[in-house]
């Protein structure tokens, strides 16, 4: 378990050092913003939808290398995907962080398990699970800013 608990800290680590798709879109149709005041993390979130396939993706923020990193894979693992594919994302990546008795195989959720072992720590569940909340509300047009509190 050393190894992979190893594998998944770098994971977290590389991601927060060059996180991908942090970028502005200038044409997205959706837009949301999530504010994680416990730990300081704030993302924006920019989604292009193209009917409804996820066809672009992007984020910028600030706070800890979990939300950060989070972010990261989360915009990895839905673009090209549709709607109802990110939802289950979303549904199977909260299960993992927050129920010891998820179903979720971590295997499966490919990269993502990298967070599985935040589910120790409840004060780091809502940094990893900041930017799939914002993705959520993204995709449901809620027009409140999103927080974990
Ligand atoms: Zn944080």
């Amino acid at each position: 378990m050393t190894d992979l608990s190893d594998l998944y800290q770098q994971i977290i680590v590389e991601h927060n050092r060059s996180p991908r798709n942090f970028k502005r879109l200038d044409d997205a149709t959706r837009t949301a913003a999530g504010d994680n005041p416990l730990c300081g993390d704030k993302i924006t979130l920019y989604v292009k939808l193209d009917g409804d396939v996820i066809s672009d993706i992007g984020f910028q923020g600030s706070g800890c290398a979990i939300s950060q990193s989070s972010a990261s894979l989360m915009t990895g693992a839905v673009k090209g995907k549709t709607v109802v594919e990110a939802e289950r994302l979303f549904h199977s990546f909260h299960a993992m962080v927050t129920d010891a008795h998820a179903m979720t195989d971590p295997m499966s959720l490919g990269k993502l398990a990298a967070f599985a072992g935040v589910r120790q720590f409840p004060s780091r569940v809502k940094c990893a699970n900041l930017a799939w909340h914002t993705l959520h509300a993204a995709l449901a047009a809620a027009a409140e800013p999103v927080s974990t509190e």
